[in-house]
């Protein structure tokens, strides 16, 4: 096993234009081990409720997750419920039962302690902090985090971004963990908070890597039906380091790459609720979604002109 992922395990019952979905399976580490188990075995430290089924568990084992650090406690899983507006973009967030969520204490097997890659879903960056000092010496430590910790837990969240390589945030995140309006501005000063790669999310828009002096984009896939935006960074996050983890490198190339291969994944889980979609893809689909990445990325130059 050479990817951890520590996050959250769900319960979401999410409304969107395209319908509802009651108590599905998701939750960061769901999302993020799922589409990173298409490129690498990842181990996953998370807790579910007693009434979590056996069947979602062996559903990840099924996709090669080592579920060593699954813990089981007492109490429902966490269960969210989310409503998207008719733009799919933006979501109101109708209740968070935390459940057995509010005692997570991520505690890192013996057996996961020297991987190399390691995502830091978003909770708690004290709890972050506690998994960064269980760990021995990752190559790659990549974070997600949210408003509610840039706004309530500030000084920890600056303390494990010390740590941290790779940040995954939106604009409103960019902007709020920054104090800066201009995105790049935004960017710069966050890169000497810590992390050296800014991912910064844009939803339909895809995704701006910023890596020392460069900039890539990757747009999201265009698709003509979006069902269930949820999930939809999670599963970036695990294509893109699932697939890092996978050629064990992190040059410029690989770096992008690595953003395309997110794109996918995530273009695959908005097409159904839940996981509905991305149980089902094939590594045959994977591929072809990349190779119609990379054709609609593609461009000559004139030469007449340039
Ligand atoms: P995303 O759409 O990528 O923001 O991820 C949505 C997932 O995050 C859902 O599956 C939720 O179960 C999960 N989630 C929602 N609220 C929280 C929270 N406060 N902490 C951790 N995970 C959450």
């Amino acid at each position: 096993m050479n990817l951890l992922v520590v996050g959250s395990i769900a319960f979401d019952s999410v409304e969107s234009p395209f319908g509802k979905s009651e108590k599905a399976l998701g939750g960061t580490a769901i999302y993020f081990s799922i589409a990173a188990s298409y490129f690498t075995r990842v181990g996953v430290v998370a807790a579910v409720g007693s009434d979590f089924p056996q069947e979602d568990v062996s559903f990840l084992q099924s996709r090669g997750v080592d579920v060593t650090g699954l813990a089981h406690l007492d109490g429902e899983t966490f269960h969210w419920g989310g409503k998207y507006h008719e733009n799919m973009n933006d979501r109101d967030t109708l209740f968070t039962h935390l459940n057995v969520f509010r005692d997570f204490e991520p505690e890192i097997p013996e057996s996961y302690r020297d991987v190399d890659y390691v995502f830091l879903g978003n909770i708690d960056p004290n709890l972050q902090l506690h998994v960064l000092q269980q760990v021995k010496k990752p190559r790659l430590v990549a974070l997600d985090t949210m408003n509610y910790w840039i706004d309530g837990t500030a000084e920890a969240l600056q303390q494990v971004l010390r740590h941290v390589d790779v940040l995954f945030v939106n604009d409103e995140e960019t902007r709020l963990l920054s104090g800066e309006r201009n995105i790049l501005r935004a960017v710069q000063k966050i890169r000497r908070m810590g992390p050296k790669v800014i991912i910064v999310k844009k939803g339909e828009h895809g995704a701006l890597m910023v890596n020392d002096g460069s900039f890539f984009y990757a747009p999201a896939f265009p698709l003509d039906v979006i069902t269930d935006p949820t999930g939809a960074g999670d599963t970036f996050a695990g294509g893109f380091m699932g697939y890092l983890a996978k050629v064990n490198r992190f040059d410029e190339a690989s770096l992008r790459r690595a953003m395309v291969y997110g794109s996918t994944l995530a273009s695959f889980v908005v097409q159904d609720f839940s996981i509905a979609k991305l149980r089902q893809v094939s590594e045959r689909d994977i591929s072809e979604r990349f190779q119609a990445f990379h054709r609609m990325t593609q461009f000559k130059r004139d030469d007449a002109w340039q």
